[in-house]
């Protein structure tokens, strides 16, 4: 296969496109040869702005992860980070202070948010940035459009008994701990495919959705209009590795959200909810992990070839074996 592309949110799909290219780079997965190219959609729902500077999380993750630059304990922002600013910031009582802003990452959002500020589109600036970081991959922003999550919580103290906040203050500060009531995606029916990535949809060999948040980072890249008509149309088999493993999410928040978007929290739930594509839905392959094997004849049931087995991406080699078995289940 000459072209692979993966909608990717932040930590989950950073991690199984290092196991990616892992595989690719040691020639470990049947099918996949060395100079397969990879594509990553990247979630820009997650963005936000504060102190003035437009901050990318899911992208900066996959950047920083597949350039070398990750704090690996964290699994977001730079290694060997320091945060003056941010400390600085607070002290003049400025908020918000919840936001993890460290002082090298701050480089990052002040280049590009001069670009922005310059005219350019956020996928020309991801292409500057990534000139230095070297990702391995083509990252493209699923949009050029302001697109932002916000999630509708309870809260006795306002009148209507509901607040709504930014994705970023509900999983940062809150840390999802509150009640989600609704996610809503602001601006994302009136957004636009960035440039390449309708094409990077319709002219691949393989669509993978990785484990990513399939709410607020899959979901998001679906909602974008043409994305999900490039994936019904493409000729490229459409896999996806579940998320959710023994019904819970792994790391993060997908239980509380999948819960407010009314999908029940499973490998099967979550496959079903994306659906097949012979009948409508995104999905020709879903992997689950093999504690959900009986998750499996439902999946089938619903035209999805489905497999169960093991999901946790401990390390690079078992997340390649991942990457061989989402090709198989495909490739039957
Ligand atoms: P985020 O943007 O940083 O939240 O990252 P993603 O949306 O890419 O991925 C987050 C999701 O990855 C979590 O909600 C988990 O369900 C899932 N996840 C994380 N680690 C693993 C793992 O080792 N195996 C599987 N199957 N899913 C995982
Ligand atoms: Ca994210």
């Amino acid at each position: 296969m000459r072209n692979v592309t993966v909608l990717s949110g932040g930590m989950g799909g950073a991690r199984f496109l290092r196991g990616l290219l892992h595989g690719i780079s040691t020639s470990t997965v049947p099918g996949l040869t060395k100079d397969t190219h990879v594509t990553v959609i990247g979630n820009t729902a997650d963005d936000t702005w504060l102190h003035g500077l437009k901050i990318c999380p899911d992208l900066d993750t996959v950047m920083y992860t597949l350039g070398g630059g990750i704090d690996d304990e964290r699994g977001w922002g730079r290694r060997a980070e320091t945060w003056s600013v941010k400390e600085e910031l607070a002290a003049y009582g400025v908020e918000p202070t919840w936001f993890g802003l460290g002082d090298r990452d701050v480089a990052t959002h002040l280049v590009r948010t001069q670009m922005l500020e310059a005219g350019y589109p956020l996928s020309v600036v991801t292409e500057a940035l990534c000139r230095r970081w070297n990702p391995g991959v083509t990252l493209l922003p699923m949009t050029d459009d302001r697109v932002e999550t916000h999630v509708a919580v309870t809260d006795p103290d306002s009148p209507s008994g509901r607040r709504v906040v930014h994705f970023q203050e509900y999983w940062v500060r809150m840390r999802a701990e509150v009640p989600a009531e609704a996610v809503l995606t602001v601006g994302l029916d009136s957004s636009t495919p960035a440039p390449g990535v309708v094409e990077a949809i319709t002219g691949a060999d393989l669509v993978v959705l990785p484990p990513s948040n399939p709410v607020v980072s899959v979901g998001t890249i679906l909602g974008v209009p043409g994305v999900r008509e490039a994936l019904s149309s493409t000729t490229a088999k459409v896999v996806g590795l579940s998320p959710i493993v023994a019904g819970s999410h792994v790391r993060g928040m997908a239980n509380q959200l999948l819960t407010a978007t009314g999908v029940e929290v499973s490998a099967a739930g979550v496959g079903l909810h994306y659906g097949a594509r012979s009948s409508g839905g995104v999905l020709d392959g879903w992997l689950v992990d093999t504690a959900d094997a009986d998750a499996v004849p439902a999946l089938q049931g619903a035209g999805i070839a489905a497999a169960a087995v093991p999901l946790m991406m401990t390390d690079e080699t078992a997340t390649a074996a991942m990457v061989s078995a989402a090709i198989e289940l495909v490739s039957a």
